[in-house]
């Protein structure tokens, strides 16, 4: 059967920095398994990727399109791409929701981390982290796509953040 066979194609030229001009797929379809921890991971813009790792690791690549991430705490691999594993150490910003991660940020953009949450409901009982992300996401607005490594709004990982935090 010919429509099986899917030759493994290099992509010569890649438009991560020219939006709407996508050579290659901007951000892969649907979710992945994870190589380390086989959790379905969900894939990143490339320009994600672009702004959020280092430079060393990106001079590895040619084009940042197609990498998933993954957010699962224990596992140590954060973008993947095929067989190629991306860690904490190729990353610009530490992966507030990988286990151990100091500071454990959770919104990249108005910078609330779990120690700051965990602060202010020791101090007031209550934290104000999801009012102040939503005022700011309609003002100033927010820029998850270069500044989370997840690529996406952090409101569903601040929401778990507080409620494992009021647990303890
Ligand atoms: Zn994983």
């Amino acid at each position: 059967m010919f429509s099986t066979f899917k030759p493994k194609k290099e992509i010569k030229s890649c438009s991560t920095q020219s939006e709407g001009d996508n050579c290659c797929t901007p951000q892969p379809k649907g979710k992945v398994e994870c190589p380390s921890c086989h959790q379905k991971a969900k894939g990143v813009l490339g320009k994600t990727f672009e702004a959020l790792v280092t430079e060393e690791s990106k001079s590895q690549f040619s084009c940042f399109d197609g990498f998933y991430y993954c957010k699962t705490p224990t596992c140590k691999t954060v973008y993947f791409r095929d067989e190629t594993i991306l860690t904490q150490e190729d990353m610009q910003v530490v992966v507030g929701l990988k286990e151990g991660a100091t500071p454990a940020t959770v919104c990249y953009c108005f910078e609330w981390t779990k120690e700051k949450i965990k602060a202010q409901i020791e101090a007031t009982g209550a934290t104000t982290a999801l009012e102040d992300i939503q005022a700011k996401m309609e003002n100033p607005g927010c820029s998850c796509e270069i500044l989370n490594p997840s690529g996406g709004c952090c409101l569903g990982d601040v929401t778990k953040a507080i409620k494992a935090i009021a647990r303890d």
